[in-house]
């Protein structure tokens, strides 16, 4: 039974200092249980939104966690289940399914979380994709080579740029495939359903700039809430960069990429919900879509993006949605009130992080946000290949895209990171 007053059950929040969308829940009155898994740390008390907590094997045992959820859900009050969380997105299909609220079909939940599917169901829908292949031993890696080059090796089912790498020759090709599978086995395989053996995706590499759009799905169908600029990472690891909301909504180039997300969230049958959808140019300037996430991309980042961009929280709609409860019709395309933007503090350096410099300058220019912050001093940066993580996230709101632009360029000339060798 779904009321007014039922909870929704968010499953496996990454950071919980990514707390846009438990703030965006308080606003909205809407009461908030964090699921999280058994393997991992319980998410501190008193966050905004939230009045309990649950601890399930979500991903050591999801089966279990799916049966404990279902038994436990009623005398919990919950009326929904949503989740931001890229890895747990099958799982959260499924527990909707089977408690009968609204949640994207799992089957289409499995599409979104294979990359090799995901780009045979784009092709298949007539869109525009790179020349794709599969690899499943990372021994036999004929079939590739005949793509030509670069080529752009990625995880099945990894997230957050980790183990995705650009190859230019035969020899770069053959080296990154095993970094990378060996990257796979080590940090992504217990995400991996179970059903779904390993194996890598290469495709051709997509010269040109990088933008995203953030959609929400209703019974009217796909609404592109936002549309950004991602910078023009090149490899050859692809680091997340920038994100700066665009306000030229007739132009040329917005206009083809709000086509492209739509046809692409359609293709892959995302019936309801966000969806983060990347994409990126060509050598003609014609966009194609790298993936789709069906969630609220970056852990809440895109909320933030839309809140601070359009006035409508894009959290909010998909929580309400969540929960079985009506949301208000919205227009073809929002008007962009503000620039809001994300600034994603480059690591430039490894080894023992010593601290940010500049930082308060940063943290009291008027145009700043909100500073988030992932390192602690005494950290270790592994080199690459291993993926390093992202030092911290600098939000902030402008008049316009212009002094958006300038504030990025401030921030790369004020802001840097302290680094102490550690090399034996
Ligand atoms: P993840 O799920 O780990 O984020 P993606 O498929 O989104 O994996 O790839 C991560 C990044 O790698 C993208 O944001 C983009 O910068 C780069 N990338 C991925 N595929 C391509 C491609 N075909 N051409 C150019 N760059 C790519
Ligand atoms: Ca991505």
């Amino acid at each position: 039974m779904i009321d007014g007053d039922a909870a929704l059950a968010l499953v496996c929040h990454r950071n919980h200092r990514m707390s846009f969308v438990f703030e965006a829940a308080q606003t909205a009155g809407i009461r908030l249980m964090l699921i999280y898994d058994s393997s991992e740390s319980e998410p501190p008390h008193g966050l905004p939104g939230v009045v309990g907590y649950w601890r399930l094997p979500v991903f050591e045992d999801p089966d279990a966690a799916l049966k404990e959820f279902v038994d436990g859900a009623g005398t919990r009050g919950l009326g929904g289940v949503m989740t931001l969380r890229e890895e747990a997105i099958i799982w959260t299909a499924e527990a909707a399914r089977r408690l009968g609220t609204p949640g994207i079909p799992p089957a289409v939940a499995a599409l979104v979380r294979n990359k090799y599917r995901m780009r045979q169901a784009l092709a298949q829908a007539g869109l525009r994709t790179p020349t794709f292949a599969h690899i499943n031993d990372p021994g036999d890696i004929s079939s590739v080579e005949s793509l030509g080059f670069p080529l752009v090796i990625k995880p099945l089912a990894g997230w957050g740029s980790a183990g995705v790498m650009l190859a230019r020759s035969v020899e770069e090709l053959h080296e990154r495939i095993r970094t990378v599978w060996a990257m796979q086995e080590r940090d992504l395989s217990r995400f991996y359903e179970k059903t779904d053996t390993p194996g890598l995706v290469v495709e051709q590499y997509l010269p040109g700039k990088e933008f995203v759009a953030e959609c929400f799905v209703d019974g009217d169908g796909v609404h592109v809430m936002a549309v950004g600029d991602k910078g023009h990472p090149q490899g050859p690891w692809f680091e997340e960069t920038i994100y700066r909301l665009r306000e030229d909504l007739d132009s040329v180039q917005v206009m083809a990429l709000r086509e492209a997300a739509c046809a692409g969230v359609k293709a892959l049958g995302i019936t309801m919900g966000a969806a983060h959808v990347e994409m990126r140019l060509d050598a003609e300037g014609l966009p194609y879509v790298i993936e789709i996430g069906a969630r609220i991309g970056g852990s809440g980042v895109s909320h933030f993006i839309v809140e601070q961009g359009t006035g409508i929280s894009l959290a909010e709609l998909c929580m309400l949605q969540a929960l079985g409860l009506p949301t208000s019709p919205l227009p073809d395309a929002l008007p962009v009130r503000k620039v809001s933007a994300n600034y994603i503090i480059p690591l430039r350096g490894e080894g023992r992080f010593c601290g940010f410099i500049g930082m308060d300058a940063v943290r009291q220019h008027p145009e700043t946000a909100r500073v988030l912050t992932f390192f602690e001093p005494g950290h270790i940066v592994p080199p690459p290949p291993a993926f390093g993580g992202y030092p911290g996230f600098i939000f902030s709101v402008h008049p316009t895209q212009a002094a958006a632009r300038s504030y990025h360029r401030w921030l790369d000339d004020t802001l840097c990171n302290e680094w102490e060798d550690v090399s034996p």
